[in-house]
C-alpha cells in the first residue's frame, strides 16, 4: 500500500491533522494502537477549554488560548459544558501574582474578570484567600468530542486503522518513509510521502526504534482524581492560583468533577535524558502501583474552600503528561514541531492545549497535495 500521509496516533492532535490533510486532498493513514481514538490523554485530562487565566506566567500561552477560545467553542459547539460558573480564587500566600497582579494580566490578555459574589467568597477561608473572581472558563466532554473526531474522520475519508502500533520509520526507496507496524494479523509494511508523529508522550519511542535522537521532554504520570462535589460546590468549578494549590472542574462525561493538585497529582516525573526515559512511557504508566493521593489532595484543598472535604472519591484516572522542560519555568504549552534530518519527510508533533490544536494545523502547512491513491 502506498499512501501520501501516514499519522501515527488517534488522540485530539492526530485526529485532528488527519482530517485537516484529508481536507487538503491527501490519502491519509491514521494509526492508533488501542481499540477507540481519543482513549488516552485527550480523555484523561481535566477537560478545561482554557481561555488564557490559567497561564500569567506566559502570556504567549495566554493570549493563543484567549484567541483559540471562541473557535474551540464554536466548532465544537455540541461538546462544550457551560452550565457550571467558574471561579480563580488568589492564595493569600505561596502564590506567584497578587490579586492586583492578576486583575492586570486579566486586563492585558483582554480576559473577563468580576469580583465573586459574596455566596461564592463566603465559601473560601479567608486567611488563606486573598481575592475569588467570576472568570469564563467552559468544560468539554470528552466522549462528546470523539463522537465528534468520529464524524469528520469518516467524512474527509481518513483510513483509521484501530489495534495498529507503528513500531518504527525508515527510508523507503526511490523516496519517502518506510511505515512498519504491528497488528492482530501480524506486522506489515508501507511507503507513506509524509508521516506525522502525534503520540504525545510515546513521541520518543517511536524515533528510538527508529534510530532517530530523541527530543528532549518531561514526562510526569498524573492522578486526576474524579470526585462528587458537596451539594454547595456541584454547579462551580475552582482554581487555586499560582503555585502549589488545586484545581476542581467538572468532568462532564462521567457526571463528576475531576479534581487535582499540583503537589500530589504527580506520581513520578522524568527526563527523556534520564535512565528511566528511555523506558516507553505507556510502560511506565502500566508499572505504577496505583495508590491514590484523593485523600492528601482534598485535605490540603479544604484548607481554602473547606466545604470541599464533603467531596467523595469516585474514581481516578491516571495518565502520562509529556512537556518541553522549558514549560517548568514559566508553565508556558508551546506546540513542538519538530522534523528531523536523519529522516526526510517525519514531523513530530508534540500537543500542548486541547484548544491550541488550531495553532498546530497552521503551523503544519499541507505537504504537496496528491491525489488519493488505492491500496
Ligand atoms: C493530567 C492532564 C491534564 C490536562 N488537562 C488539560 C486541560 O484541562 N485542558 C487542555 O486543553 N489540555 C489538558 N491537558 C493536555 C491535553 O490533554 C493534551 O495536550 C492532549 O490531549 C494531547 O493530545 P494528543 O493527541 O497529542 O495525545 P493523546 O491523546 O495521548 O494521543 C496520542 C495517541 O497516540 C497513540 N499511540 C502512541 N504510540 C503509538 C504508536 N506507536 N502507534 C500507534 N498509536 C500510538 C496513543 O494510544 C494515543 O491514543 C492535560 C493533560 C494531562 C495529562
Amino acid at each position: 500500500m502506498d499512501c501520501s500521509a501516514t499519522v501515527i496516533g488517534g488522540g485530539f492532535y492526530g485526529c485532528m491533522l488527519a482530517v485537516h490533510l484529508a481536507d487538503a486532498g491527501l490519502s491519509v493513514t491514521l494509526c492508533e494502537k488501542h481499540d477507540d481514538i481519543l482513549g488516552r490523554a485527550s480523555h484523561a485530562n481535566q477537560a478545561r477549554v482554557h481561555n488564557g487565566y490559567h497561564y500569567p506566567r506566559s502570556l504567549l500561552t495566554a493570549l493563543r488560548s484567549r484567541a483559540n477560545f471562541p473557535r474551540f467553542l464554536r466548532e465544537f459547539d455540541d461538546c462544550i459544558d457551560g452550565s457550571f460558573e467558574k471561579y480563580y480564587a488568589i492564595a493569600s500566600r505561596h502564590s506567584h501574582v497578587t490579586a492586583r497582579h492578576f486583575a492586570g494580566f486579566c486586563g492585558r490578555i483582554g480576559a473577563p474578570l468580576r469580583p465573586a459574589p459574596d455566596r461564592i467568597r463566603r465559601l473560601f477561608d479567608p486567611h488563606h484567600v486573598e481575592a475569588v473572581f467570576a472568570v469564563e472558563e467552559h468544560a468539554f466532554d470528552a466522549v462528546r468530542l470523539r463522537r465528534a473526531i468520529w464524524t469528520r474522520l469518516v467524512s474527509a475519508g481518513v483510513d483509521v486503522r484501530l489495534g495498529v502500533e507503528v513500531r518504527s520509520l525508515g527510508r523507503a526507496f526511490p523516496r519517502g518513509l518506510r511505515v512498519e507496524i504491528v497488528a492482530a494479523e501480524g506486522p506489515d509494511e508501507w511507503r507513506a510521502d509524509r508521516v506525522f508523529n502525534c503520540t504525545y508522550s510515546g513521541l520518543n519511542t517511536v524515533l528510538a526504534r527508529s534510530g532517530i535522537p530523541p527530543i528532549p521532554l518531561k514526562h510526569e504520570i498524573t492522578e486526576l482524581a474524579l470526585i462528587e462535589m458537596p451539594e454547595e460546590l456541584a454547579d462551580i468549578g475552582v482554581t487555586v492560583m499560582c503555585g502549589p494549590f488545586f484545581s476542581c472542574m467538572p468532568f462532564p462525561s462521567r457526571g463528576l468533577h475531576s479534581l487535582s493538585h499540583v503537589r500530589y497529582t504527580p506520581h513520578a516525573t522524568w527526563h527523556d535524558s534520564d535512565a528511566a526515559g528511555r523506558q516507553d512511557p505507556e510502560s511506565l504508566l502500566a508499572a505504577l502501583p496505583r495508590r491514590s493521593r484523593f485523600s492528601l489532595m482534598v485535605r490540603d484543598a479544604a484548607r481554602y474552600l473547606p466545604a470541599i472535604a464533603g467531596a467523595r472519591h469516585v474514581d481516578s484516572l491516571w495518565e502520562v503528561k509529556t512537556v518541553p522542560p522549558a514549560s517548568e519555568r514559566d508553565d508556558g504549552r508551546p506546540i513542538l514541531l519538530e522534523e528531523t534530518s536523519a529522516l526526510p519527510g517525519l514531523t513530530s508533533v508534540l500537543a500542548s492545549k486541547i484548544d491550541n490544536v488550531f495553532d498546530m494545523l497552521d503551523a503544519v502547512g499541507i505537504p504537496a497535495v496528491r491525489r488519493r491513491c488505492a491500496a
